[in-house]
């Protein structure tokens, strides 16, 4: 279709206001978090209902256009970067939210809302909604879980997955269906909403998601605590956890971390080689019980400083700047590429050891701060992209950093998904039997493969080629198929 026709159909559909075609607007959403890809899309639509939505799609599907959701553009793994001739569906004027059901704990949103709204709208009702990405106060609800966000309380509450009951999704015909129980918790037949929360928007747009909202705790106490180094403080993160205690999160925070923070947010941070913020909550006899034994974990592994916040001003103190980290490399690097990567717990200790040794052998500097209960690593890698041959340089060393987390036993993305960035890593985790097995799931939504075209696998076959010769059944392999 001609680029002028198009731009007349899409705006037939959703008026002037809702097309960008013009080329230096086109720019502005040529990448999303990661940087270092940019492409800029065909076209830029901004539908504001579900039913846009569907017409877009639909208008796309029949003529052959590849597409890209976007919600807000926060991704770190390239997630909604667009296609060359495509159409970037941008679904930020979506963003109403349509029911709160408090005595059924359910939300039901639009995919633009953005992530706290929804614990700011039920606060008043002593609910809140509990993934929390760093990106929050940004990121969309559709964004989150086309990624299966994390959070620094997912430790105990879980990821996106565990709080998306259902979804309203307007499949890559154009065709509307609904997934998951709504109000049901276990709905009937095959778990596809399952399968598409995390699936980096390549099998349909989320256009209405049901989410599960909980009660806040009756109490929250949280501490900080300073260590000599990373070492120590991963002794006192296995202690606690060893000791039978779930925190709602615990945080780790390196030396250079710190300093970056300090320098960016003045949290007030001890000098030390690494901090941990840990946070307890549920029934208030409990977590007093569990929170002095936290203090005496921390005390046993020689922390030289454990800071109590005494109220919600100095806990949000805390996590302002946690939640400040990746940002704040902007003060003591000019550029940054943060790598997720996922180990068991008891490996951190080798793994980080080995991320310092990785930084000196490449002459480079990398900040760490993670989610240390679950493992999630996200070394965070400094560079000057004006120097020539440095971006490439930090994106090996942050490759190495992924190889040795899967040779401790872990895997390629803990929470910010895989995306344009890491497609060529899944190769080193999944066999082409596993592979062609998730492809198999994408061909039966996207069969022509307009959805998101490119992402997640490193080597993109047509649908209806065989995947391998592991799925012809075995009487076809004898020459006796003819006997069906
Ligand atoms: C400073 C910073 C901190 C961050 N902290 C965290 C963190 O703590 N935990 C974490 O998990 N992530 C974190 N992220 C990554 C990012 O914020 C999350 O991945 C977030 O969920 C992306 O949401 P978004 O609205 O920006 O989505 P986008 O970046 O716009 O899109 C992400 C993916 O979702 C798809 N998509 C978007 N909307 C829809 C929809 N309605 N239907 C189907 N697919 C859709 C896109 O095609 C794309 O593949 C952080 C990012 C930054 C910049």
């Amino acid at each position: 279709m001609q680029r002028d026709l198009l731009i007349r159909e899409m705006q037939a559909i959703l008026g002037p206001e809702g097309v960008i075609s013009e080329r230096e607007q086109l720019r502005s959403y040529e990448c999303d978090g990661l940087m270092n890809y940019r492409v800029i899309p065909e076209l830029v639509v901004l539908p504001e209902t579900a039913e846009h939505v569907q017409s877009v799609v639909k208008l796309c599907y029949n003529e052959g256009i590849p597409f890209v959701a976007r919600g807000s553009g926060t991704g770190l793994s390239g997630g909604a970067l667009p296609v060359e001739s495509g159409v970037l569906i941008v679904l930020s004027r979506l963003r109403r939210i349509l029911e709160v059901d408090i005595p059924n704990q359910r939300v039901i949103v639009e995919p633009g809302v953005i992530n706290i709204w929804v614990s700011q709208e039920v606060a008043d009702e002593g609910y809140y909604y509990a993934p929390d990405p760093a990106s929050q106060i940004v990121s969309s609800i559709g964004g989150n879980l086309a990624e299966n966000s994390g959070g620094v309380h997912c430790l105990k509450y879980g990821f996106t997955t565990n709080h998306v009951m259902g979804a309203e999704i307007v499949l890559p015909d154009g065709s509307m269906v609904n997934v998951g129980g709504g109000m049901a918790p276990d709905a009937p037949g095959y778990e596809l909403l399952g399968a598409f929360v995390g699936s980096e928007g390549t099998l349909g747009i989320a256009t209405k998601i049901t989410l599960r909202i909980v009660r806040k705790p009756e109490a929250v106490r949280t501490l900080l605590a300073a260590f000599k180094d990373t070492e120590e403080a991963g002794g006192a993160v296995s202690g606690i956890i060893g000791g039978g205690i779930v925190p709602a999160a615990i945080e780790m925070m390196d030396s250079l971390c710190i300093e970056a923070v300090e320098t960016a947010v003045h949290p007030g941070f001890p000098q030390a080689g690494a901090i941990l913020i840990v946070e307890l909550d549920g029934p208030a006899a409990e977590v007093e019980d569990q929170f002095q034994h936290t203090i005496r974990v921390c005390e046993e592994n020689d922390a030289s400083e454990v800071r109590i916040a005494e109220d919600d001003e100095e806990r949000a103190l805390f996590w302002k700047g946690r939640k400040a980290a990746f940002a704040a490399m902007g003060r003591i690097a000019n550029d940054y590429y943060v790598q997720d990567s996922v180990v068991p717990r008891t490996e951190l200790g080798a793994v980080l050891k080995r991320i310092s040794e990785l930084g000196s052998e490449y002459g480079m500097r990398v900040a760490n701060v993670f989610h240390a209960g679950d493992g999630n690593l996200h070394p965070l890698v400094l560079y000057d992209n004006d120097v020539p041959g440095e971006a490439e340089k930090a994106e090996a060393l942050a490759g190495d950093i992924v190889f040795t987390c899967l040779e401790h036993g872990g895997s390629l993305t803990g929470e910010h998904g895989i995306g344009e960035d890491k497609k060529k890593y899944m190769p080193k985790m999944f066999t082409t039997e596993d592979l062609d097995t998730m492809q198999l799931l994408r061909c039966a939504f996207d069969p022509h493969q307009i959805c998101n075209p490119g992402k997640i696998f490193p080597t993109p076959r047509l649908c209806g080629e065989r995947p391998g010769p592991f799925r012809m059944h075995p009487v076809q392999k004898a020459g006796l198929a003819e006997n069906f």
